[in-house]
């Protein structure tokens, strides 16, 4: 059966392992400051059957040893290449894209940092910069976007690509603060110019930055989320099998009005279904333990 005809409400699970496993971690793996049921087994199994484990985030305000300490902390020790950001993301895509690109980044430090360590070259002279990024940058200030207005609107040399398009990042009972599309609209709104590239969920451009990193074909991989669209979206676009895990946003009845190309292939309602009847058997497991 082709992956795409399984599109389902239902709580079908996987029959069987694929080669690489992609997940998101807030409202999927953790939610908040504790590991979801099950996320810890589920983990240790597919790692154990020798299959590939990355974890992805749309934050760029955090370097990967942040995320390191955190699945650390939680029970989950994983090492920085099984994480993908986008500050991994934005800083592949140049050197894949653009090497030799000049660039501006209006962002917090580890993007600065990684953006250097891959060699790419930054420069905060509106003459000479390539691309603009635009990023979750708490230091935003009217200087910075003066030099982003002179490089795009003045100089009419550079174009404006994003590190991730989310409007606001969510804090722990409901409030949050501005993110990465703040910066965008800003600049848009200057320039009169749209930003042409995002590197972050729903872009394609993650996934295909994960898919080269780990030399595995979209088809062969599994792309698990708790949101349709994003996670879902990004999969769906890219042909990678998709999972949503009813434990963060999306909740059962949301999936009852969503037309069938918005369905993952999977709804389980926690993570550790993902792994296979058979080996749930063999390991002995139940819902009642992980
Ligand atoms: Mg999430």
């Amino acid at each position: 059966m082709k992956e795409t005809e399984g599109a389902s409400r239902g709580s079908r699970v996987p029959d069987k392992l694929y080669e690489g496993y992609v997940f998101d971690l807030d409202g999927t793996i953790y939610l908040g400051d504790e590991l979801l049921p099950g996320a810890k087994r589920m983990v240790e199994k597919i790692r154990e059957h020798g299959k590939r484990v990355v974890f992805l985030s749309n934050n760029p305000t955090k370097g990967l040893k942040d995320y390191v300490e955190k699945l650390t902390r939680l029970g989950l020790p994983t090492p920085e290449d099984d994480i993908v950001n986008t500050v991994v993301t934005a800083t592949e895509y140049l050197l894949q894209n653009h090497p030799d690109a000049t660039v501006y980044p209006i962002s917090e430090e580890p993007l600065k940092v990684a953006l250097s360590e891959a060699g790419i070259r930054m420069s905060e002279e509106p003459s000479e910069i390539d691309i603009v990024i635009a990023s979750y940058d708490r230091g935003f200030e009217y200087k910075k976007l003066q030099i982003a207005f002179d490089a795009i609107w003045f100089h009419k040399r550079a174009w404006l690509m994003m590190t991730n398009p989310d409007r606001y990042c969510p804090f722990p009972g409901g409030r949050g603060e501005p993110d990465a599309a703040a910066i965008v609209g800003a600049i848009e709104g200057c320039t009169g110019e749209r930003c042409r590239v995002n590197v972050g969920k729903p872009s394609p451009v993650m996934l295909e930055t994960i898919e080269k990193m780990l030399g595995l074909d979209a088809k062969d991989c599994v792309m698990t989320g708790d949101r349709l669209y994003t996670e879902i979206r990004m999969a769906k676009d890219a042909g990678m099998p998709s999972v949503v895990v009813l434990t963060g946003e999306t909740k059962a009845e949301d999936l009852e009005s969503e037309p069938p190309e918005n369905l993952p292939e999977f709804v389980l309602d926690r993570i550790d279904k993902l792994i296979p009847p058979g080996i749930w058997k063999e390991s002995g497991w139940t819902e009642n333990d992980g």
